[in-house]
């Protein structure tokens, strides 16, 4: 879609500063070696690796991974939605007809959306928290004086 601007940096042999066509190994002039950093392609559909963990501070950021707080919201409120809206499609009948049937139905719903729910939610919380950890990481205290002679 769209180049990260500028194109590629012409390389320069470190010998004699000559300049190195794209993609070759040697240099045309004094044929030295090319040492280039090994490059890393940027993937196309490359989403972003979660960062190293931060150990500085990356107060402002949440990571890659984690979502935001709207993000989170959006998860949590989402799964509410789908266990009320697949509740009431079973709890509806029960009060209208005193189905006990689609009452047991949605005991039966309940079990599996309640793990499926409780998994989702804990994965969206439990990496959000994470930079809260580092947040409330315990600021060095000076050793209590006392004992030195
Ligand atoms: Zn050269």
């Amino acid at each position: 879609m769209v180049e990260s601007g500028g194109g590629s940096l012409l390389e320069r042999c470190e010998a004699c500063d000559s300049r190195i066509p794209a993609g070759a190994d040697w240099c045309g002039l004094c044929l030295t070696r090319v040492t280039r950093a090994p490059q890393q392609p940027a993937h196309p559909n490359a989403v972003g690796l979660p960062p190293p963990v931060a150990r500085e501070a990356s107060r402002t950021r949440e990571g890659a991974l984690t979502f935001g707080i709207k993000g989170r919201l959006v998860i949590t409120i989402a799964v509410v939605l789908v266990g009320a809206i697949g509740m009431s499609l079973f709890l509806i009948p029960f009060f209208t007809a005193h189905s006990h049937v689609a009452l047991a139905y949605s005991a039966v719903f309940l079990v599996p959306y309640s793990l499926v729910a409780w998994l989702v939610l804990r994965d969206a919380w439990k990496r959000a928290w994470r930079p809260l950890e580092v947040l409330e990481e315990q600021p060095w205290k000076p050793p209590s004086p006392g004992g030195s002679a």
